[in-house]
């Protein structure tokens, strides 16, 4: 997979040749921008064009064809270095840097790095979930960053800079993804047959606020209800009315024992409130808004029902992003599911929250 076939992006492609064709490729990069939207793919892809046998001093564009192409396809390149966050850990352990207690610096991303690539000539390390680097494995990892081995480039991932470690991010450039147009997720999906999803593709990417995760998830269509549902219920300015946190709860328990996949639900719930809130300050602002129909229907419908002000919206977000903070650790979701919707009642009715923390 070539990262300038990738959907969408042109213009963060569009960086990165222009610094290979300076010869000035600055060794730490933080790619952000939402989930799901190809952050990964592109890594990927632009460590096979980094590291590609083929590759012009000009172009910075990888064959796809030869031994190390290959390798970075398959996951086998003994130059790139990955790490992201274990499905039952709410942090980066320190572990996938230096090594557990009884081997620190024998193995471990930051021993990795510093080995001489193998069969290229740089090393790559792409640093998934860089949301959640805990203070401990931010201090190693800084010390790489400060001194990074000669040719070696470092990507790191996340959703937002703000969430970002500040001595870590002093050391990135920065560079930012937006979400995918309606369009790009369409064509995502359609080069993606085996998704099952053609009947429902125009939906689906209307749906999915530029998310190909998001309009993966819509595709079953249990969760496409429980997200109408949920738009109805923000539309009619009381988001806990007819006991909806009981609905929201048992939603986000259906994904079965791994807490992970609850934790994902309870996120989910969480983004899909942020987008109509987003959506509905665009209509405010008379700006074109998107989401599909049903969304579109919730819009007309929250601003001649309720009609909150953007002051009122602004602090309706802040709460759940608050409340996805809470998911995140571990906190007790269906408190947590009751406090958030009780405060989003008081916040839409216009009265300041209580219960936040
Ligand atoms: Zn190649």
């Amino acid at each position: 997979m070539s990262w300038r076939s990738i959907v969408g992006h042109a213009e963060v492609v569009e960086h990165f040749q222009s610094l290979h064709a300076r010869g000035n490729m600055p060794s730490t990069f933080l790619l952000v921008g939402p989930e799901g939207i190809g952050k990964r793919l592109f890594a990927e892809g632009l460590a096979e064009a980094l590291l590609c046998h083929n590759r012009s001093n000009s172009l910075l564009q990888a064959c796809g064809n030869c031994a190390s192409c290959i390798q970075v396809q398959k996951q086998s390149h003994p130059d790139v270095l990955r790490v992201e966050r274990p499905a039952e850990k709410n942090v980066l352990p320190i572990e996938l840097f230096v090594g557990d207690r009884e081997h620190r610096s024998e193995t471990g991303l930051c021993r990795d790095i510093r080995m001489r690539p193998q069969v290229g000539s740089r090393k790559i390390a792409i640093i998934d979930d860089a949301d959640y680097l805990s203070t401990e494995s931010g201090n190693v990892l800084l010390k790489t960053l400060e001194e990074p081995p000669e040719g070696a480039v470092i990507l790191l991932l996340g959703t937002s800079s703000h969430r970002q470690l500040r001595t870590i991010l002093s050391r990135c450039q920065i560079v930012r993804f937006d979400p995918l147009t309606p369009n790009e997720v369409a064509d995502v999906l359609r080069n993606h047959p085996e998704w099952e999803v053609d009947d429902r593709i125009i939906e689906l990417s209307e749906a999915a606020a530029g998310s190909i995760k998001t309009a993966r998830m819509l595709a079953d269509s249990d969760i496409l209800q429980f997200r109408n549902d949920w738009l109805e219920q923000l539309a009619s300015g009381d988001p806990a009315s007819d006991d909806f946190a009981g609905t929201l709860v048992k939603f986000a328990e259906a994904a079965g024992k791994e807490a992970a996949a609850k934790r994902e639900r309870y996120y989910f719930v969480g983004d899909q409130a942020i987008e109509f809130y987003h959506q509905l300050t665009r209509k405010y602002a008379g700006q074109k808004t998107e989401g599909g129909q049903t969304m579109q229907m919730m819009l007309e419908r929250a601003i001649s029902s309720w009609g909150g002000s953007l002051a009122q919206l602004a602090a309706i977000v802040e709460r759940i992003v608050d409340f996805q903070s809470q998911i995140e650790s571990n906190a007790n979701a269906a408190n947590a599911v009751d406090l958030l919707l009780s405060d989003m009642r008081r916040l839409a009715a216009g009265h300041d929250c209580l219960s936040a923390t």
